[in-house]
């Protein structure tokens, strides 16, 4: 069985949809079918809750949501679907509603009421793709999605989620299955919670790993997963094939095809994915598996990870390079703050490391804590953290047999006048990755991309 992810854009206008119905209603009953929230819903739900906070006429946007909902009801659910998807739609865009007003009436956006707020996307779009599909059968994913707090993220809990994914489904044969994607519940509270944006990826991954399915499928607006950002770079090629790991490196490094933890689930159990295009459907896409064809492509791809934080340690330590790193890495992690870099070296004996511009804070006070007795003793001059920059990635898994490639790469920059801030030490075999000024993100990304492709 195969478990088929949709994401907004495909379930984003009656169009759309009518490929999303004839590409599933093709399939066998045994498979589930994943959707996010109506394209842009998520950001529209957010803003206009932020729009509730700060007094301003959310009532029109809020009818406008509700009106895209009703249009698709209208034009395409099945009519013998069609009341109770309005009734069951209708209830949630009047806690919609009702939700909006509490917001405008104390004028303040708790974390927790915009958790609710934004998992009405995915609450709404579920129920009308199942009614559109012919024996569409509805699951509550909130019921099966479980998450627990990991400082100050929710985290999926693998193993129950898992345990009730397999209950939930056991008449597998009596689908199409319809889920919603990205929402969840904080086991412990009942709270509602969510995997993260773009986590419809990931609830799509935790299922197929659950049921054992043959492959997974993520539907998008794109032919496959190319070499670079097709917005950023117009002629970047659709790549037919890459290994697990070349597609959790690029993703990680900010390729936004596939939400980065949703590919380790289905890794693990050597469960396939393929990049399909809803708009495109007989594409053949990208395949996702154990098997690299590194020869064709050594190199995968560019990416980059805007507002990156360069985090620098100098002074005259005189441990050696891999007893700092790891603690400085250890005492990072502890505080759930994670480093995608690692630097070589500088001249002065400079230690330096990529961190998110998001975890500043938490670096900032993990790391004096860490190293209080080094900056107290001097040998540890300071602890200087700078921002705005990119983190810029070249993938692949035959990235190591090309010759003088570090050199390569570099000298490139220099002829377009980038000069890289630091550059990793090298501790993956598949990725050659370095820090830019945010102001050097495209250029770096085109010149790298021409040099390879
Ligand atoms: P969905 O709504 O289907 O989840 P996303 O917007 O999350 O879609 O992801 C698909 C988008 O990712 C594409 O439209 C494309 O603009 C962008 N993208 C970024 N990097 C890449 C890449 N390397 N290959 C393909 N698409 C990419
Ligand atoms: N609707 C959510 C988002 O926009 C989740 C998803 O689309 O994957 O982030
Ligand atoms: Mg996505």
């Amino acid at each position: 069985m195969n478990v088929l992810k949709f994401g907004g854009t495909s379930v984003g206008t009656v169009e759309s949809l009518k490929n999303v119905r004839s590409i599933v209603e093709a399939l066998p009953s045994d498979t589930v079918v994943v959707v996010s929230a109506l394209g842009g819903l998520t950001d529209r739900l957010i803003a206009t809750a932020r729009l509730a906070a700060e007094g301003g006429d959310w009532r029109t946007e809020a009818d406008a949501i509700a009106e895209r909902h009703y249009i698709i009801i209208e034009e395409l659910v099945r009519p013998d679907r069609k009341q109770s998807t309005l009734t069951v739609v209708g209830s949630l865009l009047d806690e919609l509603r009702r939700t909006y007003e509490g917001v405008s009436l104390i004028g303040d956006l708790p974390a927790k009421t915009l958790d609710v707020i934004v998992s009405l996307g995915e609450r709404m779009s579920a129920p009308i793709v199942a009614g559109i599909i012919k024996n569409g059968h509805l699951h509550n994913s909130l019921d099966f999605i479980k998450t627990e707090k990991w400082f100050d993220k929710n985290i999926a809990d693998a193993s129950l989620t898992r345990d009730l994914i397999i209950k939930e489904f056991v008449d597998i044969e009596k689908g199409p299955h319809v889920t919603g994607g990205f929402i969840s519940q904080d086991r412990d509270t009942g709270e509602i919670t969510n995997l993260g944006r773009g986590g419809s990826d990931y609830t799509a991954a935790l299922i197929a790993a659950a049921l054992d399915a043959d492959m997974l499928d993520i539907w998008t607006d794109v032919d496959g997963f190319m070499t670079a950002d097709p917005r950023i770079i117009k002629d970047a090629i659709v790549l037919p094939a890459m290994s697990f790991i070349e597609s959790m490196e690029l993703c990680t490094f900010g390729a936004k095809v596939i939400y980065p933890p949703t590919i380790y689930p289905v890794f693990h159990k050597n469960i396939p994915i393929r990049i399909l295009n809803t708009f495109n459907p007989t594409a053949p896409g990208t395949l996702i598996s154990d098997a690299s064809c590194a020869k064709e492509y050594p190199v995968k791809g560019v990416t980059a990870i805007r507002n990156t934080c360069l985090v620098r340690l100098s002074g005259n330590l005189t441990e050696n390079v891999a007893g700092i790193n790891t603690r400085a890495y250890n005492a990072l992690a502890r505080n759930g703050v994670s480093v995608f870099l690692l630097a070589q070296p500088g001249e002065n004996h400079e230690f330096s490391f990529a961190i998110a511009s998001a975890d500043r804070q938490v670096a900032t006070r993990a790391l004096n804590e860490e190293f209080a007795p080094e900056l107290i003793d001097g040998a540890l001059d300071s602890i200087s953290f700078e921002d705005g920059l990119s983190t810029i990635a070249v993938v692949g898994e035959g990235i190591r047999h090309l010759k003088g490639v570090n050199g390569r790469i570099l000298n490139t920059l220099m002829r377009f006048g980038i000069k890289p801030l630091a550059c990793s030490e090298g501790n993956s075999d598949t990725t050659f990755s370095f820090v830019v000024e945010e102001k050097d993100t495209v250029g770096a990304i085109k010149a790298i991309h021409g040099l390879f492709f």
